[in-house]
This record gives structure tokens, C-alpha cells and sequence, in this order.
């Protein structure tokens, strides 16, 4: 059942075209995905149809237990709502490909991977999730998708604004919401539904708003999302947004084939029109004006840093098809390597954020030597020959997913790189007698 008062606020809002929106909140969510460019086949079992607005894009006519594809786990695609695919065209439209963008409410990482995969190796991804328990499986999902250009923090938008000023080209506030738009997919989401919900939603979105807008540039662009339908959360922060803080709504070119809705301002998803969950989103450019830019500056002590083992660099950087790319720290036994473009960036953030991944984890002190570490097995520029090769069935890369002890015949002694379907899913180590299985623990398959 649909709250009573949620029908008589659309009923206001979409007039005589409610009872659609109603009837297609009563049928069942659609499933899609995103696919990583680090696989370029599908593999599904399914009829497959593709999102008009997202060119890695897919529907699947049926949701398949993606808990039993090691593909899933390999990060070869993201299970992804497909209205929240459109930030692509304001990506597309507004943000070039060697920007530093801020994703503010990132977890559990759709919106941060489609970022990550739209920068590339050109610009730099800060991805940051407030609420704790919500932040390693963000670092999960960044890990497995394998640029390697992203940085995972758990810090408060104040601390952005207060800390960052006029430092990112692009902010994406994708924001904690009344929820309106997965009324279908989520029945809790309309259990806890009140206008009273509403209200304190949107006043929260008006502070973490405030909170943060002092780390976007003047000129830059600021990309507000919510998955909610109601202008309260919607249009009217966009306004508040535009007269208050100062900025200019960007228009962005749809297809009117793609059933989007103009808001005012702003777009609106709604399920009966557009094939997809309920989705909100809108551009804005900061107000351009004077302003002195963000140079990162560090402290002499907060610089110095731990001396690298110089044949453990020259090992780890035999794993990477591109290492000049990359800089590579070592704190403790851990070496981490990161983009080397923005080394002085991630360094100041490493001093003074709470960094939950710098870049990706290459390798850790082992006995008198290094072994790469699992974020390696899944990274774009992995250089695959560095490593003897194992392909596995689906039984044993299901059994090797949930860590189980694995017996392959006729396998080199030492570590070796397990795929399927000729994609990395980790590393193993064989002792002659059994593979140690090196998968990591906290992200085994628990249940099938
Ligand atoms: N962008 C994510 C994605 O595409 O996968 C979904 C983000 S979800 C809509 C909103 C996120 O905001 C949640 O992860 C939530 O923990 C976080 N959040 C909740 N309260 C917040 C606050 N006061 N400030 C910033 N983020 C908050």
C-alpha cells in the first residue's frame, strides 16, 4: 500500500498522470547493470536490452543470483539502477575527463565506479562516505572495479568545505532521501515515508549542501541527485541552491524518446515514463568569480615519509603494464601505489582526511620479499604475464570466492593468478600439496 498522503501530494504534482506512476510502483523493480571496461561481453542467461542514456548500460529481462557470477565478484559489472546511469550525459556534457571531483555520499560506490570509469586515468576521483559501516564496502566496490585513480575517504562534507576550498572542479551530491523512487524495490522505504520525512530530508540535503560548497570551484559544476519524486527535496533545494549559495541550472540534452521529464528546473525519472527506478538529478555552475585555487600545502613533518624498499619497487613495478604512471609509498609492510600526476593532492589528502584507500593496494612485506596484494589481481593495468596463470571452472572459482582450500593439478609451485573466463579473480599460493587460498577474507561469499 502507498502512504495516503504521498497519493495526495503526487496527485498535486503530476495531476490526472499519477494513477500511472502508481500502477508502476505496484510492478516489479527492473534489473540493469553497468558494464566495466575491463570485460567486454555479457554473459547473461537472459534477453538484454540496452539503457538509451548509458552506452555501458544494460536491462536484464530477469535478475539472475548475481552472487553465483564470479564476474560479479571480479567487478566485470555493477548492479546498477539504470535511471541513476544518467549522470554519464551530465558528466559528458559539463565535466572534462582530467577533473578533480568530489562524490560526497558515494557508498556503496554506483555513481563513484561510473565516475572512476568516466575520468579514467586522466583525472582524479575522491570518493567519500560519511557513515562508517557503509565505508569499506565503497573501497570493496572501488577496489574491484580497478582504476586505481580513486581515493576512498570517511570524512564529514564539513571538513570538505572548511578544509578544500576551491578545490574541485566537480561535486556530486547524490543525497541521503525520502526514498519516493524505490518505493518498489525497497518496502521499507515506504513504511518509513511521513511528510514529516520529507521535511527533515530536505533540510538535511540543505546542510550538507551548505556544508560543502565551499570545496567547489567558482565555474565548477555541482551535480545534485536524489532518488525521490517531491519538489520539497527536488526543485526547491535546486532553487535554494541557485539564489542562496549562487550558482547558474545547466540544461543537459535528452532524447525525448527516453521518456525523462523536465522538472523545474531540473530532470525527474519517473517509472511510468522512463524504464527505470525514480530518480531526480540536476546541474548547476557555481557562480564564476575571483578566487584564489586550492594549492595543497603540507606541513614538513606531516611530508616526510617512510623510506621504500627499493627491491620491493623494483619487484611491484614488474606487476604494472604502465608503472611510471604511478607513485609508490610504503607505510609499515604495505606498499600502496597511486596516480603519480596528483601525487602532491593525494598526499596532502593522506595527511589530513581519513583515507580508507589511497590509489590501490600494491603489495605487502612477506618473510624477505614482497607479494602483491589482492586490489592488484583486479586492477585495469595489471600486467597479467608477471604472474603464472590458473583458469578455473565456475565450481572452483565459487569454491576459491567463498576462500576454500582448492586442489588443481599439475600447477607451478608458488603465487599464481586464478581467472575465469579469462578474467583475474585473485591470487593463490600453491605449497605443493594445496593452494593457499589468498583471497580476502572480508569479502568472501558467505551465503549462496
Ligand atoms: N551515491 C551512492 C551510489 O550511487 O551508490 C548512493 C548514495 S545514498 C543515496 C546516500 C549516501 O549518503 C548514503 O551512503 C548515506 O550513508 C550518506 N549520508 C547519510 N547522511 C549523510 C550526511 N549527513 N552527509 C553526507 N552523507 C550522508
Amino acid at each position: 500500500m502507498l502512504p495516503v498522503e504521498f497519493i495526495e501530494r503526487m496527485r498535486q504534482q503530476l495531476g490526472g498522470e499519477a494513477d500511472l506512476l502508481f500502477q508502476s510502483l505496484e510492478q516489479q523493480p527492473v534489473t540493469s547493470i553497468r558494464l566495466n571496461d575491463k570485460q567486454d561481453v555479457l554473459t547473461f542467461d537472459c534477453d538484454i536490452d540496452e539503457v538509451p542514456w548509458q552506452e555501458d548500460g544494460y536491462y536484464l529481462s530477469e535478475r539472475p543470483v548475481f552472487t553465483l557470477d564470479p564476474l560479479f565478484h571480479a567487478g566485470c559489472y555493477y548492479v546498477q539502477e539504470a535511471s541513476s546511469m544518467f549522470l554519464q550525459q551530465a558528466l559528458e556534457q559539463y565535466v572534462t575527463r582530467d577533473a578533480v571531483v568530489l562524490d560526497l555520499c558515494a557508498a556503496p560506490g554506483g555513481k563513484s565506479t561510473l565516475l572512476s570509469q568516466y575520468l579514467g586515468q586522466g583525472g582524479l576521483l575522491i570518493s567519500n562516505e560519511v557513515v562508517r559501516q557503509r565505508v569499506f564496502i565503497l573501497s570493496e566496490n572501488i577496489q574491484k572495479w580497478g582504476n586505481g585513480n580513486t581515493i576512498v575517504t570517511h570524512n564529514s562534507p564539513a571538513q570538505f568545505g572548511e578544509q578544500c576550498t576551491n578545490l574541485f572542479d566537480c561535486v556530486v551530491v547524490d543525497a541521503p532521501c525520502s526514498g519516493e523512487g524505490m518505493f518498489r524495490k525497497d518496502p521499507q522505504a515506504r513504511d518509513e515515508w511521513s511528510p514529516y520525512a520529507v521535511q527533515q530530508c530536505a533540510e538535511r540535503q540543505r546542510s550538507i549542501l551548505l556544508d560543502v560548497w565551499d570545496a567547489l570551484r567558482p565555474g565548477g559544476v555541482l551535480i545534485y541527485s536524489t532518488c525521490t519524486f517531491n519538489r520539497e527535496e527536488n526543485e526547491e533545494n535546486v532553487q535554494w541552491i541557485a539564489e542562496c549559495l549562487g550558482a547558474e541550472v545547466l540544461p543537459l540534452a535528452c532524447d525525448p524518446e527516453w521518456g525523462i521529464t523536465e522538472g523545474q528546473p531540473g530532470y525527474h525519472f519517473y517509472p511510468h515514463r522512463a524504464k527505470g527506478e525514480g530518480f531526480y538529478i540536476c546541474a548547476l555552475r557555481k557562480t564564476p568569480e575571483d578566487y584564489a585555487p586550492f594549492r595543497p600545502k603540507l606541513a614538513r613533518s606531516a611530508g616526510k615519509q617512510q623510506a621504500v624498499n627499493s627491491d620491493y619497487i623494483r619487484i611491484a613495478r614488474t606487476w604494472l603494464q604502465h608503472p611510471e604512471n604511478w607513485a609508490i609509498r610504503q607505510s609499515d609492510r604495505f606498499l600502496t601505489a597511486y596516480p603519480l600526476h596528483y601525487r602532491e593532492l593525494i598526499e596532502w589528502f593522506s595527511a589530513h582526511f581519513t583515507c580508507v584507500l589511497l590509489g590501490f593496494g600494491l603489495g605487502e612485506e612477506r618473510g624477505r620479499t614482497i607479494a602483491p596484494q589482492h586490489s592488484v589481481s583486479m586492477l585495469k593495468d595489471l600486467r597479467r604475464e608477471a604472474f603464472p596463470q590458473v583458469a578455473l571452472s565456475q565450481e572452483q572459482a565459487l569454491a576459491y570466492l567463498r576462500t576454500e582450500a582448492l586442489m588443481i593439478d599439475n600447477m607451478s609451485v608458488g603465487l599464481v593468478l586464478l581467472t575465469y573466463e579469462n578474467v583475474p579473480l585473485g591470487f593463490a599460493k600453491n605449497v605443493g600439496n594445496r593452494l593457499n587460498n589468498l583471497y580476502p577474507n572480508e569479502w568472501r561469499i558467505r551465503k549462496l
